[in-house]
């Protein structure tokens, strides 16, 4: 595998690269140029880094399915000049990124890996250098046939390689904001890299990186709850542009014993609506016919998410729908893990 011995480093905000709004003492983000001024250790990188700003940065409560096109297609235009990759991105919605450009970037042999940091890159406590310098050299981590000992889309933080649809943002305060709660991690990095080969995806690296360019975001998300209303439910079931829906039930995939419930869901899935239902639980997986709760559920067509995370099952939609209409076709990929998002 031939070698550039180089990585983008792509920024599109977060508290990274964040400073004081001196009026409102809120933190906001900032350009490139500050970022890199606060990283000197840019110096003794062994992989030249070129850098590509996204404008204006944004906090990532504002990424949008768009945004995920543009750095796709990034990626995707400039995949031959790099080694790999490093996307700059605030926690909030990293998840979800990760877990969309896993799904976008289809047979990729090249890292990809998001990263930002709980205090911003000028702060003397922050977290962003390690986080940064760290992720450079992974992205540049190869064996000695020059193919890249983690080709895949992976969240770094706080010492730990995370596959990306397997990961979420589980602390707001904590150094360690991400865990990935039904999958190892892939590379410890401590005073050395531990990588966990086994963990890592072998792409087809004779074969060349497709990008997929188009999401339909008419995804719904509901949990339940006791006491959530029929009326409520029904609307939402209902709604005219909602393709599928994410349902968090209890547990390992359980439900009330309510008939409304099951009537609902049992029409909505007729009507072509795709519904998957996922775990609230961080970690585990659904089993619907462990319990009678769970039973009632397989009834009414709804499908398995087995393990995903919500970011995943939530992107994975996403992504089907903008390439099929027809729902059978989507629930058939659902039920299949596509980059190692589910284990079944
Ligand atoms: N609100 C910030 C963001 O997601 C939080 C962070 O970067 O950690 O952009």
């Amino acid at each position: 595998m031939k070698r550039t011995d180089k990585v983008l480093l792509i920024y599109t905000g977060g508290t990274i690269g964040m400073g004081c709004n001196p009026m409102t003492g809120a933190l906001e983000p900032l350009d490139f140029i500050h970022l890199i001024d606060n990283v000197p250790e840019f110096a003794y990188l062994k992989t030249e880094v070129d850098t590509y700003q996204f404008s204006p940065p944004i906090d990532s409560s504002d990424m949008s399915p768009e945004m995920w096109v543009k750095i796709v297609k990034l990626i995707s235009e400039r995949y031959d000049q790099y080694d790999g990759f490093v996307v700059l991105h605030g926690t909030d919605t990293m998840a979800y990124t990760a877990s969309a450009l896993s799904f976008m970037l289809e047979n990729l042999t090249k890292p990809v890996i998001l990263t930002g940091s709980q205090l911003p890159i000028g702060q003397p406590r922050t977290d962003g250098k390690e986080n940064l310098v760290t992720s450079i050299e992974l992205a540049a981590a190869h064996h000695e046939d020059g193919t890249a000992m983690v080709p895949e889309v992976c969240i770094y933080f706080s010492g730990k390689l995370l596959r990306g649809n397997r990961a979420t943002k589980q602390n707001a305060e904590m150094f360690n904001a991400f865990n990935s709660f039904n999958y190892p991690c892939l590379c410890d990095a401590g005073v050395n890299f531990v990588f966990h080969e086994h963990n890592i995806l072998k792409p087809d690296f004779s074969k060349p990186m497709i990008p997929h360019l188009e999401i339909d975001p008419s995804v719904f998300v509901f949990s339940l709850f006791p006491g959530i209303e029929e009326n409520i439910v029904r609307h939402m079931l209902q709604m005219p542009d909602v393709r599928s829906v994410v349902m968090r039930s209890y547990g390992s995939g359980n439900a009330p014993h309510a008939p409304w419930l099951v009537k609902h869901l049992k029409e909505a899935c007729e009507r072509g609506v795709v519904i998957v239902n996922i775990s609230q639980c961080m970690a585990g997986t659904v089993e619907m016919s462990r319990y009678d709760a769970g039973y009632q559920m397989k009834e009414t067509g709804i499908l398995s998410g087995y393990d995903s995370t919500a970011e995943c099952a939530v992107t994975k939609l996403m992504f089907l729908q903008a390439k099929y209409d027809n729902p059978e076709i989507i629930r058939e990929y659902m039920k299949r893990p596509l980059c190692g998002e589910i284990t079944i």
